[in-house]
């Protein structure tokens, strides 16, 4: 029998839903979490002790090294200068080079390019002239999107819509990447939790459905073998290089040529994977950590049709509920263009599941 004295303990790094849903799901594990945030009450204090703190404070990170097994994140902005520290002492997963380079776009980029791995037409902004020539090669249908702290569509701006001083301006003269605008026909993104001692693990692909750079609407599985398996050796040549173990996650645009092009990966479990928590036998949440924990994971299987629908800057009053839907409550303020919550959904027919979809969309959005 386990005693609390050889129990595992978990560090995680932001509080968030996802570190929450992390918690949450593994609670077969017998495994204990510390919580390390900034943030008053974030989503995750409710389930695990939570040190309220800066990521790079020195006695924060000490207690995870005393303390813990293992450190893991819920965001990848963590300084990397806090995982370098941790590194010295414990078990980091993601290392700090993996989440270094999901940090910055351009790195990103490189690291796709070097692989082979299509992305975006991209040129790199350091200047106003850069940009001007940018923009002159690439066209005024292009996205400015700032190298770092650059997610749900943030620190973005669409070119056809401001001059180059203008936009440049706006994206507070920051290091940046001028991005071709790909006119896809949908887009994609690929799970894959990687053991510690084995190989890869896939969920099948997932489509994305986002509104102003957020995503609203995940369905699973989409079912194409041919890209299936693409975007598995996609996976697997950047975690290999990444050395990886946990759960990365690849989002990709499809474009009207049939072609999956790399659009940005994150270093963690990821919003297009909450559907697991009920369409699948293992979730993403606790195949991570069972995959940071040296835990065998037999195998994933889904369980027929899953969506998730997003719960954006207001929680609505009325939320359609019955039996095949489960709604996730974050326990957050709303603010605009805040993650308040999600709904899953689940149905063995497609086209039921589409029904509901529509049904919830209604009363979500
Ligand atoms: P990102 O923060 O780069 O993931 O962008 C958020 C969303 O904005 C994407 O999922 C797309 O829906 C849209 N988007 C971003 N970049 C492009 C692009 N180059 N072409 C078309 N849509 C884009």
């Amino acid at each position: 029998m386990e005693t609390l004295e050889n129990k595992m303990r978990i560090g995680i790094l932001g509080g968030g839903q996802l570190a929450m849903m992390m918690i949450q799901m593994s609670a077969k594990h017998n495994i204990d979490f510390i919580v390390v945030d900034p943030s008053d009450n974030p989503p995750a204090s409710k389930y695990a002790q939570c040190i309220k703190s800066d990521y790079n404070d020195k006695d924060s990170l000490d207690r995870l090294i005393n303390e813990c097994d293992i450190v893991t994140i819920d965001f990848e902005n963590v300084p990397s200068e806090a995982l370098k520290y941790l590194e010295n002492k414990i078990s980091v997963y993601p290392s700090s080079y993996a989440v270094e380079i999901c940090q910055d776009r351009l790195k990103e980029k490189k690291i796709f390019n070097k692989h082979n791995i299509p992305t975006t037409e991209f040129h790199t902004v350091n200047s106003i002239s850069d940009l001007s020539l940018a923009i002159s090669i690439l066209g005024t249908d292009s996205i400015l999107k700032s190298r770092r702290l650059g997610y749900d569509g943030k620190n973005q701006i669409t070119i056809n819509k401001y001059s180059a001083e203008e936009a440049w301006l706006l994206s507070g003269e920051a290091e940046a990447i001028l991005e071709k605008k790909v006119d896809f026909k949908t887009e994609l993104s690929i799970i894959g939790v990687c053991p510690k001692s084995s190989e890869t693990i896939f969920y099948p692909l997932v489509e994305n459905f986002h509104r102003d750079g957020i995503l609203n609407l995940s369905i699973a599985p989409y079912n194409n073998t041919k890209l299936q398996k693409l975007a598995e050796s996609y996976h697997n040549k950047i975690t290999k290089e990444l050395n990886y173990t946990g759960v990365l996650v690849i989002e990709f645009f499809l474009d009207k040529s049939g072609s999956l092009i790399a659009n940005e990966m994150a270093p963690r479990v990821h919003n297009s994977g909450h559907w697991t928590n009920e369409g699948a036998n293992i979730s993403q949440f606790e195949a991570h950590v069972m995959a940071i924990a040296d835990i065998n994971i037999k195998n994933i299987s889904i369980n027929g049709n899953s969506a998730m629908l997003n719960i954006i800057s207001k929680m609505p009053e009325n939320i359609l509920i019955n039996n095949n839907y489960k709604l996730y409550d974050y326990g957050k303020s709303e603010r605009l263009n805040r993650k308040l919550g999600h709904i899953t959904v689940n149905n063995n027919d497609k086209k039921d599941l589409m029904k509901d979809v529509e049904k919830i969309s209604k009363s979500v959005f």
